[in-house]
C-alpha cells in the first residue's frame, strides 16, 4: 500500500535553513515575551498582508477569546454554524451566548439579511467567518452592524493573504483573527494573530495577551497568557520567504481539480469571484447526490479506502454538538442551507508539495464514481 495522501500537509522549509534562526534565538537568550523575532514577525507579516497593526498570539483560539474581551462584548453574538468549533467555543469561553444564523449556500458565509433578523436587545457583536478564505459580504455585514451599533469580529482563520480588488479582507470589521496552525496556509506550528485598525486597540490587546500587564507593576485587565514565543515567530519569518511559491503551487493544483471536474453533473467546486486574490487554502467539493450517482459519504469512503484522507469540513455543524444543540438558534430547520452543504461537502487534498500524480489518483476516484 502506498503512503496515504493527507487533506493538507504543512509548508516546511529545509531544516538547515531554520538553524541560523535558532542560533539567533539562543544567542539572544530571549525565548518569549515579545522578543526580537516576535517584533520582526509582527512587522513583516503586517507588511506582507497589507494591514496596519497586528498582535501575534500562541494560537488562533486564544486570539478569538481575547478579541471578544478586548471589545468588551456582552450578551449575544451572532455567528455561523458552518465553521470549525473554535468559532463558537470562543463565545462560550467568554460566558456569552452564540446565536446561529444560516449561511448562503454558494459562499458558505453568513447572509447579512438573516443576521439582521436575528438581532435582539442582547446582541452586541457579529462573528462571521470567511469560510475557506472566500470573503463574506463585508459591506452588507458592516451596514447591519452600523445600523444597530454592533461590533464585528471576523474569524479569518482561513483568509491569510486574501485580497479583494487589491485590498486585504483582513481590514474588514473591527478586528480579524488569523490562525497559524500547522494545517493552515501559513503556519508557526501553532499560532495566530489579531489584525487591528489602530495602535490604541493594539496596545490594549497586547496587555490582554500578557496577563493584563501594562508595566512591571500595573495590571489593567484579567488578561491571559496568549503570547507567541520566539521559536514560533522565527519559523514564521522563515516561512514567509516560501509563501509566494506555496500559493502558486496551491493555485495550480486547484485549477487542475477545476479542469478535471468541470461539467460533471452533481459536482461543484467553489469558484473565486473576479477581482479576488484567493489563497486556495481548501478545495471543497460539493456532491449533490440527486445528480451524482453516489452519495457524499460513499465517495468519502471510496477515497479513504484508497488512502486519500479527504475531510468533511464542516460536518457536523457546530450547532449539532451537545453544548450548542439545545439553543433555539441551533434548530436544524432554521439552518437549512448550512445543513445541506454540510451533507454535501468533501475537502479534497491540496497542499504546496502535493504531486500531480497524487492529485491524479484523487481525480480518478472521483471521476470513476461519476460513472457508477
Ligand atoms: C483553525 C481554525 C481556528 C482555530 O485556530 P487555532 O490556531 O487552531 O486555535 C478557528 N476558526 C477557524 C475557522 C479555523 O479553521
Amino acid at each position: 500500500m502506498t503512503k496515504p495522501i493527507p487533506v493538507t500537509s504543512p509548508l516546511l522549509p529545509p531544516l538547515e535553513d531554520f538553524l541560523p534562526y535558532l542560533e539567533e534565538v539562543w544567542e539572544s537568550r530571549r525565548l518569549t515575551n515579545g522578543g526580537p523575532m516576535h517584533e520582526r514577525l509582527e512587522q513583516e507579516l503586517a507588511s506582507y498582508l497589507g494591514v496596519e497593526h497586528m498582535c501575534l498570539f500562541a494560537n488562533g483560539t486564544l486570539a478569538l477569546v481575547a478579541a471578544l474581551q478586548a471589545l468588551r462584548i456582552t450578551g449575544e453574538v451572532i455567528t455561523t454554524p458552518y465553521s470549525f468549533v473554535a468559532t463558537a467555543h470562543s463565545v462560550l469561553w467568554n460566558g456569552l451566548k452564540p446565536v446561529f444564523v444560516d449561511v448562503d449556500p454558494v459562499t458558505c458565509n453568513l447572509d447579512p439579511a438573516r443576521v439582521e433578523e436575528a438581532i435582539t436587545p442582547a446582541t452586541s457583536a457579529i462573528m462571521p467567518v470567511h469560510c475557506y478564505g472566500i470573503p463574506c459580504d463585508i459591506e452588507g455585514i458592516q451596514r447591519v452592524a452600523d445600523t444597530y451599533g454592533l461590533k464585528v469580529i471576523y474569524d479569518a482563520a482561513h483568509a491569510f493573504g486574501v485580497r479583494q480588488n487589491g485590498v486585504s479582507i483582513l481590514r474588514g470589521g473591527d478586528l480579524s483573527i488569523l490562525s497559524f496552525h500547522a494545517t493552515k496556509v501559513f503556519n508557526t506550528f501553532e499560532g495566530g494573530a489579531i489584525i487591528c485598525p489602530d495602535a490604541k486597540i493594539k496596545k490594549r490587546i497586547d496587555y490582554l495577551k500578557n496577563f493584563g500587564f501594562a508595566d512591571e507593576v500595573t495590571v489593567v485587565a484579567p488578561g491571559i497568557n496568549g503570547k507567541m514565543n520566539e521559536v514560533q515567530a522565527a519559523f514564521g519569518l522563515l516561512q514567509l520567504k516560501h509563501l509566494d511559491g506555496a500559493l502558486m503551487a496551491r493555485r495550480q493544483l486547484f485549477e487542475r481539480y477545476h479542469e478535471a471536474f468541470r461539467g460533471t453533473p452533481g459536482l461543484r467546486l467553489v469558484s473565486p469571484a473576479r477581482g479576488l486574490d484567493w489563497n486556495y487554502s481548501y478545495c471543497p467539493l460539493f456532491v449533490d447526490d440527486q445528480r451524482f450517482p453516489v452519495s457524499r459519504d460513499a465517495l468519502f469512503l471510496r477515497l479513504r479506502d484508497a488512502g486519500i484522507l479527504a475531510r468533511r469540513y464542516f460536518y457536523p455543524l457546530i450547532s449539532e454538538f451537545p453544548m450548542y444543540r439545545g439553543l433555539d438558534s441551533a434548530q436544524p430547520k432554521r439552518l437549512g442551507n448550512a445543513f445541506d452543504i454540510s451533507r454535501q461537502v468533501i475537502c479534497l487534498p491540496i497542499f504546496p508539495h502535493m504531486q500531480e500524480r497524487e492529485q491524479d489518483v484523487v481525480i480518478a476516484i472521483v471521476l470513476d464514481a461519476a460513472r457508477a
